[in-house]
């Protein structure tokens, strides 16, 4: 496996499958060295390392559960003992969809402590190292439509969602005098995994550009942000939602 030494590191958070991998193959062809991070999907890992080597990129895996705080800081941080990454994309989450009044202790833990608390035993030792290297570093949150506006059934998503707002706005404000520029993505209805359940009809006509998404709408923001082309869009949330919300 090549360990990409003279390429620029950015390490995808969730990137086996849907827009984590997009994001991971976009990376890779603009010369990033990818740490392709997941939880039990060996197999799709696999592939999209397969696929991004076979674009002549190179890709290296780990496999965590980021709501775990003991097995993410003893992940992090042997990748964090071979280097610091430039990048970095916070990208898996997980929805347990219910109404706030049917929803269980299991359902909204199992999200928060995902979504939210795994930002926390992700995010804060990359910063850290980031911060001790001097590094000018880039860090894109994946946020959603539903944590800026709110949906119905996912009211633990919309807080973890909207929670991920905040943690990047307060961070911004940390890190940006040592040039660690923090944005966040919030993409609408995206064809993946998560939502092959959901009637596209019932969604599209909420959408006036007429059409879902592509994972792929979302790793070409990812890519432009984590880019030297973006010197100075820092703390803020970028919709990529056809129009969904304005
Ligand atoms: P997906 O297809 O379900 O993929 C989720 C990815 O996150 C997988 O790589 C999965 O790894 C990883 N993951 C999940 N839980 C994890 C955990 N506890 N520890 C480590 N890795 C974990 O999801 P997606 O639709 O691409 O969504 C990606 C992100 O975009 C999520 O944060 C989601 O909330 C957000 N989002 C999605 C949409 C949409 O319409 N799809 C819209 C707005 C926001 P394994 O393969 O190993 O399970």
């Amino acid at each position: 496996m090549s360990q990409g030494t003279a390429r620029k590191i950015a390490m995808v958070v969730g990137a086996s499958r849907g827009i984590g991998r997009a994001v991971a193959e976009r990376l890779a062809s603009s010369g990033f060295h990818v740490w392709l991070t997941y939880r039990g999907n060996r197999e799709a890992a696999l592939e999209v390392q397969s696929a991004i080597e076979a674009a002549g990129g190179s890709c290296e895996l780990a496999a965590f559960d980021i709501a775990d705080a003991t097995e993410s800081e003893a992940a992090v941080n042997s990748l964090l003992e071979k280097a610091t990454p430039d990048v970095l994309v916070f990208n898996a989450g997980i929805t347990r969809d219910n109404l706030l009044v049917f929803m269980s202790r299991e359902e909204w833990d199992a999200v928060l402590t995902t979504n939210l608390d795994g930002f926390y035993n992700v995010v804060r030792p990359v910063v850290l190292a980031m911060l001790k290297a001097k590094k000018k570093g880039r860090i894109v949150v994946v946020s959603s439509t539903s944590g800026q506006v709110g949906q119905a059934g996912q009211v633990n998503y919309s807080a973890s969602k909207a929670g991920l707002i905040g943690a990047v706005k307060a961070l911004a404000r940390e890190v940006g005098k040592r040039n660690i520029l923090v944005n966040v993505v919030a993409p609408g209805f995206i064809e993946t995994d998560m939502t092959h359940e959901i009637p596209v009809e019932q969604v599209l006509p909420l959408i006036p550009l007429g059409r879902v998404g592509k994972a792929d709408d979302v790793a070409s923001m990812v890519n432009f942000l984590c880019s030297e082309e973006n010197m100075y869009i820092h703390g803020q949330v970028i919709g990529i939602n056809g129009g969904l919300v304005m």
